[in-house]
């Protein structure tokens, strides 16, 4: 499933993210069995993650999403995908309890926000050995962590704001997004695979000079609008080998596969659990491959993984 959390005249909502001709398949009340409060299921006869209709449904999209990336998939692609309402949250409830409403909107129609509200980010620190040697080091043993505060969450098509009266250099790092689907401590490898709700695409912005002189980097990364979020999250991907593409202008800066993550999705959240508990809908960036830089006022900075989507945002300067 593909999962966004999106505002329409006002009102946001969550919804799963179909083609056009794969909602149409979707039944809503008038054509699935209607439940006491006027609802349906998303199966019309089982649940929005069975092996029914919209699992079919988004299998389909996610078939015509195969091949080279779009790097505005809110542009051509956009404008071939419809979003269907969920009724409630799907976090912190089981999954058979996700239904869809009736409600259906052309993507383009709505506003897409940050899919997740985290109570915390927690980051992984050079998680890619190019990027640990291109940082000026070898990568660490263990697996560095950091946090971004919740208020450094923004959405697809938000704007990244330099804090340009006290730094000089705002950098991107496109990153794999973990979003944990439990409450959960101390995770085990047997039970690492129930916590994790979906993955998104993450830029872990980074005032690189502010890094350098602070030596830990809780300013560095705090910002507002520095953890960019989205498009949507995505359930139903491998990310043991994908495909991660950062453009600056349309320009490829950073190119690698999350098979090259030295310490691995598992290994990570296992990591994480061990210090802290992580709470349905908290977020873990993975790690950024080479090929960081540098960011300009009026830049469109863009983040793809295969298989999830692209997380455009435009880059200002806060006044
Ligand atoms: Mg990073």
């Amino acid at each position: 499933m593909r999962i966004a959390r999106f505002s329409h005249n006002g009102e946001v909502s969550y919804g799963l993210v179909l083609g056009v001709e794969s909602a149409a398949e979707v039944p809503g009340p008038a054509a699935g069995p209607s439940t006491a409060n006027g609802t349906a299921t998303a199966t019309g006869a089982g649940t929005a993650t069975g092996a029914g209709t919209a699992n079919r449904a988004v299998s389909a999209v996610s078939g015509s999403l195969s091949g080279p990336p779009d790097p505005d998939p809110l542009g051509h692609e956009g404008s071939q995908l419809m979003i269907a309402q969920l009724a409630g949250h799907p976090f912190g409830g089981r999954e058979e309890d996700i239904k869809l409403t009736s409600i259906r909107f052309a993507l383009a129609d709505v506003r897409l926000l940050a899919p997740i509200l985290p109570s915390k980010v927690i980051c992984i620190g050079k998680n890619y050995a190019d990027h640990a040697r291109e940082m000026g080091g070898e990568p660490p043993e263990e697996p560095v962590i950091f946090l971004k505060p919740s208020t450094a969450v923004c959405g697809p098509g938000d704007p990244i704001f330099r804090p340009t009266q006290i730094s000089e250099r705002t950098d991107y790092e496109g990153e794999l997004a973990v979003v944990i689907g439990r409450l959960c401590r101390q995770v085990t490898a047997d039970r690492v695979d129930e916590v994790i709700f979906g993955y998104t695409c993450a830029n872990d912005v980074t005032a690189r000079d502010l890094q350098a002189r602070d030596g830990q980097w809780t300013r560095a990364k705090g910002f507002d609008t520095f953890c960019p979020l989205g498009p949507w999250i995505e359930t139903d991907v491998d990310p043991a080998d994908l495909a991660i593409t950062t453009r600056l202008n349309g320009e490829v800066r950073q190119d690698s596969r999350t098979s090259l993550l030295l310490h691995d999705v598992r290994s990570l959240v296992m990591f994480v659990s061990q210090v802290m508990t992580l709470l349905p809908g908290d977020v873990l960036l993975t790690g950024t491959p080479a090929g960081i830089g540098p960011m300009d006022k009026g830049d469109q900075v863009s983040v793809t993984i295969e298989g999830i989507g692209t997380l455009s945002n435009l880059v200002t300067d806060r006044d």
